[in-house]
């Protein structure tokens, strides 16, 4: 592989100087909704940017309800509550993920249990999942029950990586017929579609990230999204201390979270909204470019699969080996291109080392190959002013 020319052609799109991997943008209304706040006095988890944000990212997703939440790690801690995962319960997801999806789990004294992805998607494997299910599930007392530790499997969560929406549907279908409730991890693919249907729309419930380094940003900030009315409603009111309305008194009827977006961070999610499309747009001309060159190149650029459409969160490479990944890795850091590894398999980290798993196949053959390559919009290209 020649670097040296990788790293020119980089610097074609990104120019001179540090180039991070995902950096936000703020090219719109941003300074504008910040002030209105301020000067509104409203600055916390009360006020109307929050209710804007929530019915902007509806009206975005065509999913129906969105509750606006402090990040997307406590959307998924609240997710899975809302779908009654409880202490020593398990939880199937993917080893090939980022940390926040098993923490969730845990944070729920449940324990994930880790199926393999699929190597095009990188997302989890339909194929894995009924593997599994068929091997281990079992029917006892009305739940279904993995054999080989006597816990109850409460839940799957199929996570859509780098914003390549994984076959979700097909899971779907199959813990339907275990009566398992699926929640999406959709926190890297809001703007990501399978065939005209926004991801995050199968599950019960998903969720979405606003970190500093997603698409969209809020500072911090997340969102679960149902079609279930109810189960929204519910989110809502653990997310607000589980306070019941009343005029003076201060009654809480369950354990809830102080989780609700704060109205600042929400300001900026408004602002944000109004230029997703032409920030998809622009993201997806880059990735365009990349994958023509790549391509001349003769590496293995990760391009949407067949019938869907990604965010291309973060671009990502396919090299030969680890060897190649670590010198790729190691070249273009060292000349001020942020670029990394896809995350350790969860199975490999200390926490979550003893959690079951299958061969994990796909998902090791991706961390020993998969490099992100920078992904934001570049400088000038947004609303004219970034
Ligand atoms: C970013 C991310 C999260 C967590 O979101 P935060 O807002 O950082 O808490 C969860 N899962 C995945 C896959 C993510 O990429």
């Amino acid at each position: 592989m020649n670097y040296e020319k990788i790293t020119s052609f980089i610097r074609e799109i990104y120019g001179e100087g540090y180039i991070p991997l995902h950096r936000p943008i703020f090219a719109g209304n941003e300074k504008n909704y910040l002030s209105d706040c301020i000067d509104s006095n409203f600055v916390s988890t009360a006020g109307q940017k929050v209710n804007d944000f929530e019915a902007t990212v509806s009206n975005f997703t065509g999913i129906r309800n969105s509750v606006a939440v402090v990040n997307g790690t406590s959307a998924l801690h609240l997710a899975l509550r809302l779908v009654k995962v409880v202490s020593d319960d398990e939880v199937i997801t993917q080893a090939l993920t980022f940390v926040a999806t098993c923490n969730a789990i845990n944070y729920l004294g449940a324990n994930p249990v880790f199926v393999d992805v699929d190597k095009d998607s990188m997302g989890m494997s339909p194929v894995a999942l009924r593997n599994f299910l068929q091997e281990f599930a079992v029917q006892k007392e009305g739940f279904i029950v993995n054999k080989i530790s006597g816990r109850r499997i409460a839940a799957c969560v199929p996570m859509h990586t780098f914003g390549h929406p994984c076959r979700v549907d097909e899971i779907v279908a199959i813990c339907n017929d275990y009566s398992i409730p699926v929640i999406e991890d959709a926190a890297e693919a809001l703007g990501s579609y399978i065939g005209d249907k926004h991801t995050g729309g199968s599950g019960y419930a998903s969720v979405f990230s606003f970190n500093g380094n997603k698409l969209v940003t809020t500072g911090g900030g997340g969102m679960l999204v149902s079609n279930n009315a109810e189960l929204a409603s519910q989110a809502k009111h653990l997310t607000t201390t589980a306070k019941v309305p009343h005029p003076v008194e201060y009654i809480h009827d369950e354990i809830g979270y102080n989780y609700r977006l704060p109205n600042l961070n929400a300001a900026l999610g408004c602002a944000q909204m109004e230029l997703i499309h032409e920030m998809i747009d622009i993201k997806r001309k880059v990735s365009y470019e990349y994958s023509e060159y790549f391509q001349s190149q003769g590496i293995e650029f990760k391009v949407e699969r067949e019938g869907t459409k990604s965010n291309y969160w973060l671009n990502c490479l396919i090299l030969d080996s680890r060897a190649q990944r670590d010198e790729f890795i190691q070249y273009t850091n060292s000349h001020d291109i942020m670029t990394r590894p896809i995350w350790c398999l969860m199975s490999d980290l200390p926490m979550y080392s003893s959690c079951q798993h299958d061969s994990l196949e796909n998902s090791t053959w991706l961390v020993d190959r998969v490099a992100n390559l920078p992904s934001s919009v570049p400088d000038g290209m947004l609303g004219g002013k970034a």
